[in-house]
């Protein structure tokens, strides 16, 4: 029986943790929008184990995601950079892709303006944000919530990106992260039609992840949760858009271990990657290299080309970096470091099949040069 929470229980009443994704995320999004108005998290660098920057609103927090040019792979002429090892360095080529839609350098996105959306669907364990920032319920009890239009949002971007500008710094990226963005899919597509009101659609990009389970449908319903909320053309043409969709999951039961969700929901996820496809979203995905069985690799690969012959070349493989406070805190708690898998057999598998599939090894082409 699931619970009002989304939660299974088992024997006696324990809690075996089989969470229902669309079950949490009827819940989550009722409680996100209020009066035309959507929650945000007040103060996400602390939900990340931080203290809280020097920022216009503290519902923001920024984040540099290329330290190394090295993370890039691939310079602007789409050359491989030659000291890039897919072994050791992390592939952050968003700059980069956000250069090649709005043009200028790499340097001028760099610098991701991020709101998270306090609330998820799944439960996990790598997860860097603390989990009481990801259960809105709590966060209201907490007085951590904050009820703000796509309006003040954008407004208040722009005094952080006046604000940054004194210092030398570059802000034109603003990122709706959480928790699970797509449980407020219109807050970014309201976000995205204030800016062309503005005439800064092609100055200012918009950044997004899902972790897909908002594409899952209701038993025997022919519509997605996320169609009954935003019209998915009207968001998708947008050209200063980008998703990325995370894969918490390669197979069915590492998608249970990653997230304690019911492994039936495993192939709708996969639907729903395919449905953004379908509709043309500009999509980056991303696996987890060191939480994913590398005996499964062969086996999603597959299940990806299926969707688009050139998708696997779309996927990057990320490092999670378990040492931020929340993980760190859960994984002492929890026991769980033992679904750690080794990376460099999953990086080797990857690369084997992709030189096998397009002749070059990982990664294949700047992911934006990939044409789906
Ligand atoms: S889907 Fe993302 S936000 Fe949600 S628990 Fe997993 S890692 Fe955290």
């Amino acid at each position: 029986m699931w619970d009002d929470q989304g939660v299974t229980q088992g024997f006696l009443g324990a809690p075996v943790m089989m969470q229902n994704p669309v079950k949490l995320a009827r819940i989550w999004r009722e409680a996100i929008c209020s009066n035309g108005k959507f929650a945000l998290d007040k103060n996400p660098s602390r939900s990340l184990g931080y203290p809280a920057q020097d920022l216009a609103r503290s519902y923001f927090r920024q984040w540099q995601p290329i330290k190394d040019k090295r993370s890039l792979a691939f310079d602007e002429n789409g050359a491989k950079i030659a000291n890039f090892d897919p072994y050791k360095d992390s592939w952050f080529d968003y700059p980069l892709v956000v250069r090649n839609k709005l043009g200028g350098s790499w340097e001028l996105y760099n610098l991701l303006t991020t709101i998270h959306v306090p609330a998820c669907t799944f439960s996990c364990w790598h997860c860097y944000v603390d989990d009481q920032a990801k259960n809105l319920q709590q966060m209201l009890k907490r007085d951590s919530i904050e009820y703000v239009s796509a309006s003040d949002i954008v407004d208040a971007f722009l005094s952080q990106r006046e604000m940054d500008k004194e210092r030398g710094r570059k802000t034109n990226v603003l990122r709706v992260s959480g928790g699970e963005p797509f449980l407020a899919p219109d807050l970014i597509l309201q976000i995205l039609k204030y800016l062309e009101m503005k005439d800064l659609s092609d100055e200012v990009f918009v950044w997004t992840e899902t972790n897909l389970s908002p594409f899952l449908k209701d038993d025997g319903s022919s519509k997605s949760l996320v169609e009954e909320w935003v019209d998915l053309r009207e968001l998708a043409k947008y050209a200063n858009l980008a998703v990325h969709p995370c894969l918490h999951g390669i197979s069915p039961s590492n998608y249970h271990n990653i997230t304690q969700c019911d492994p039936y929901y495993f192939d709708g996820l996969l639907s729903g990657l395919d449905m953004l496809v379908r509709l043309r979203f500009d999509v980056y995905p991303t696996i987890g290299s060191n939480v994913s069985p590398p005996s499964m690799i062969p086996y999603i690969f597959r299940r990806i080309r299926d969707i688009h012959k050139d998708l696997p070349q779309r996927f990057a493989l990320i490092d999670y970096d378990l040492l931020y406070p929340p993980t760190r805190e859960r994984i002492l708690k929890t026991l769980k470091p033992t679904r750690l898998y080794n990376k460099l057999a999953v990086i080797r598998t990857w690369d084997r099949l992709l030189k096998e599939c397009y002749g070059e090894s990982y990664p294949v082409k700047p992911r934006h040069m990939v044409s789906l």
